[in-house]
Order: structure tokens, then C-alpha cells, then sequence
């Protein structure tokens, strides 16, 4: 058993208040509510300096302090840090000054940003004592878990909505994990996970292992923040799809202010959904923090179809109070945007960067984003595992037999044909 961290104290309800103690518990006996990791942030301010992060190997794991487990981290060691990019020829496509892309295509070792939370989740997992961890997953993070679990020798069990990209479900056998499809959508896959976490002793990462999984998203924020040279960027927009990754990284950047780590300068977060399971974005439109729930997604961008997002309440609660607000997109308009992305910045993400590329677009249009602003574009997976998505839509290799005389015929004179 490792020592109790000294910097993360206990589980907190976000309703009430209430404190519980750091085990493999989620909801609040009194209200329901989400339990969260809570931290003695006096104890952590002298400690996690600019100086003593920048001193550190280059992965998430470098705002130790701020992460919710006991001892060292022993899964994901290496996850995270991830290249944040300066996009001038995409801000110039979009019409705006400054864009930077925060690159979680190329995350290890899974190639997407749910390396970032799994790391965190299977770390605590062990210091728990889990044997066999699992999860409910719209894709990625079964990727995720399979991996992670393999590299640190646990069992695994994903469950997947049954009609997931032939490239994500690869991307989970490949790792010998037990790989459950199931006829239904997310909510249904995750329901019956919740029922399989009561009756079993399992580690579900996203079920009773949710308040350290979450965290991991944090370390998005944090890293964004250190690579624009220690200050919080004017507007991050971030695809939706329970809503957490959005609400973490306005944690994050709450938390660096706290600790004196940047400037409280104004920022606003904003969320992108699909339009075929837009859920929170479409309560936000209407002006309220009730979602509906969508219970047949119909979109392309399955890893974010989540029709009952958990945290889609505490999403919207952090783009009002930022001035954020969230935008949608259809899928012609998603294809588009990983179109844009790859052939203005060289990076090829899945759909949910194209939803994210997209809504941006939109949101500079309507004036919602200023053109004069600067923005940073949270880019979560790789896009060789949605490649369904995009076939027979970037035009096909011109096929030529092996002669100067047909590469001169049929490409090189037909490219420099004058007019
Ligand atoms: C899981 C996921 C998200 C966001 O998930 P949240 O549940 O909102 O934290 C975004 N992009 C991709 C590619 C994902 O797999
Ligand atoms: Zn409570």
C-alpha cells in the first residue's frame, strides 16, 4: 500500500459538498451527484513550481501533484505532451489572427487523448487492487484500456456499441483484450456496465473508477497552458462528448491561476457535438442546463454519440460562465473539416477533430469568436481509425503503369496544361 498522497486529499460531491474517502466510489449517497478528486492546494503550491514541472520528462505525468493517486504512476508513464502546433494557414482558411492546435492524434500509445485519462484511472486502479479493469466506450477508450492494461498486465473487458469503426475495433483486439460488442447504443452499453461494476469487483475506468479517470483530462489544460509559455489561451474549443474533457480543462485552467502558475486572464471554453447527437450543444442553444437526451445518435462521428451525457449539465454551467457558448455541425460540413485540417496543417485526425474544425468555423463566422482573438483547437484522435468516414471523399491515387512516357501524359502534362 502507498503512503496517501499529501496533495490529494479525498472524493468531493459536486452538489453538496460532502467529503468521501479515495476509493472506487463515484456518486454521492445524498443527492447522486458526481463525486470529483479533491486537493490541498496550500500543500501543492510551494511544490509544483514552473521551475520544478520544466525540470521534468515530458508527459502528463509532470503535474504529478495535481493527478488523483497515491504513489507513482505506474500505467501511462509515458503518456501525454503532445505537440501543441501553431496553425497559421488553417487560422488564415478560418479567418482568424492566432490558432494553435493541440495535437492529441499522436498521444502514446493509442492515438487519442483517452491515453491521457486511462493513464490515470489504471495507475489508481492497481493502488485500489484491481485485477481485471474494463470500460463502456464509443470507441478510443477501449483502445485505451486494452493497451494500457496489456503493457501493466491486467485483465481487460471493453464493451462497444456493436457498429463502432472497423479501426477501433481492431485497435482493441489487437491487444488480446475481451472485446464485447453489443447491439445498442452508448447509453445502453453503459448502463449494462454499470449493472456488471456492482455485480463484479471490476474496475470499470468510466463507471466506479470515474472520478480519477476524469482527471486525466486535466493535464490537456495544463500542458496547453506551459506550451503558450505559462498563460491560459483567449478561447479553447473542445469536442463534446459526455461533456468531461470540456469541464477538466476549464478546471485546469482554474487551477494553474489558483496556484500562481499563470495569470487569471479572461478565457472562454467552448464545446462542439455532432448534429446528429448534440445534446448538450442544442440545450445550450435553447438556453437552458437541461439536456435531453438523444437516444438514436445518427452521425459519422461515433466517439463522441453519447445521447445522455454525463457531465453535459457541468459543460454547460462552464461555457456561460466563461462566455463560451457551444456550436454543431452536420457531417458533410465534419468531413470537411478534416479535410481542411490535414491539407492546411499536415494532421490527419478522426471525425471528432473534424467536428471540432468545423464548429469552429462556425463560431468565427457568427462573430461568436472574434477574428482578432486567438484560439487553440483541441484535436483528440488520429484519423486512421475513422476511415469509413472519409473514403471515396478525397478524390482517388491517378493509377499509371510503370513508364516516364505515362507520368508525363497522364500527370505532368494534365497538371501544366496552360489554360
Ligand atoms: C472521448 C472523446 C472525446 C470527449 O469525451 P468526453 O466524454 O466529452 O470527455 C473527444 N474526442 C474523442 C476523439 C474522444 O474519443
Ligand atoms: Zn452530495
Amino acid at each position: 500500500m502507498d503512503k496517501p498522497s499529501p496533495y490529494f486529499t479525498s472524493l468531493k460531491c459536486r452538489e453538496c459538498g460532502r467529503l468521501y474517502p479515495k476509493q472506487a466510489i463515484h456518486v454521492c449517497d445524498f443527492d447522486f451527484g458526481p463525486l470529483e478528486a479533491a486537493y490541498d492546494y496550500d500543500a501543492i503550491r510551494p511544490v509544483l513550481t514552473r521551475q520544478a514541472i520544466e525540470s521534468r520528462p515530458h508527459t502528463m505525468w509532470r503535474y504529478r501533484e495535481l493527478l488523483p493517486i497515491d504513489g507513482e504512476p505506474t500505467v501511462g508513464t509515458q503518456v501525454g505532451f503532445t505537440p501543441l502546433v501553431k496553425a497559421d494557414r488553417l487560422a488564415k482558411a478560418l479567418g482568424i489572427r492566432e490558432l494553435y492546435v493541440k495535437n492529441d492524434t499522436v498521444n502514446y500509445p493509442t492515438l487519442s487523448f483517452k491515453d491521457r485519462v486511462v493513464s490515470v484511472a489504471l495507475s489508481r486502479a492497481r493502488e485500489l487492487g484491481f485485477k481485471v479493469v474494463a470500460c463502456a466506450s464509443t470507441g478510443n477508450l477501449a483502445n485505451s484500456v486494452a493497451a494500457n492494461a496489456a503493457s501493466a498486465g491486467l485483465k481487460s473487458y471493453v464493451l462497444i456499441p456493436a457498429d463502432l469503426e472497423q479501426g477501433k475495433v481492431l485497435g482493441s483486439l489487437v491487444y488480446g483484450t475481451n472485446v464485447v460488442a453489443i447491439h445498442g447504443a452508448y447509453d445502453q452499453v453503459n448502463r449494462l456496465c454499470s449493472e456488471i461494476a456492482g455485480k463484479y469487483g471490476w474496475g470499470f475506468v468510466n463507471v466506479n473508477l470515474r472520478p480519477y479517470y476524469a482527471e486525466g483530462s486535466k493535464s490537456m489544460g495544463y500542458e496547453i497552458c506551459e506550451q503558450l509559455g505559462w498563460r491560459i489561451p483567449q478561447h479553447t474549443v473542445v469536442p463534446m462528448a459526455s461533456g468531461s474533457l470540456l469541464t477538466k480543462i476549464h478546471k485546469a485552467y482554474g487551477e494553474f491561476t489558483r496556484l500562481g502558475l499563470v495569470e487569471g486572464t479572461p478565457f472562454s471554453v467552448y464545446g462542439a457535438q455532432a448534429a446528429g447527437c448534440a445534446p448538450i450543444a442544442h440545450a445550450m442553444k435553447r438556453g437552458t442546463d437541461i439536456v435531453k437526451p438523444v437516444p438514436k445518435p445518427e452521425t459519422i462521428v461515433k466517439s463522441l454519440a453519447i445521447g445522455t451525457p454525463a457531465d453535459g449539465y457541468y459543460a454547460i454551467h462552464a461555457m456561460k460562465q466563461t462566455g463560451g457558448t457551444a456550436e454543431d455541425c452536420t457531417d458533410d460540413e465534419v468531413v470537411e473539416g478534416i479535410r481542411q485540417l490535414a491539407e492546411c496543417e499536415g494532421i490527419f485526425a478522426e471525425t471528432a477533430g473534424g467536428v471540432t474544425v468545423a464548429c469552429t468555423r462556425k463560431l468565427i463566422e457568427a462573430g461568436k469568436i472574434p477574428r482578432d482573438g486567438s484560439a487553440v483547437l483541441c484535436i483528440t484522435g488520429h484519423g486512421l481509425k475513422t476511415q469509413e468516414a472519409i473514403i471515396g471523399k478525397c478524390g482517388e491515387p491517378r493509377l499509371i503503369k510503370p513508364s516516364l512516357r505515362e507520368f508525363e501524359e497522364h500527370v505532368y502534362a494534365k497538371d501544366n496544361a496552360v489554360a
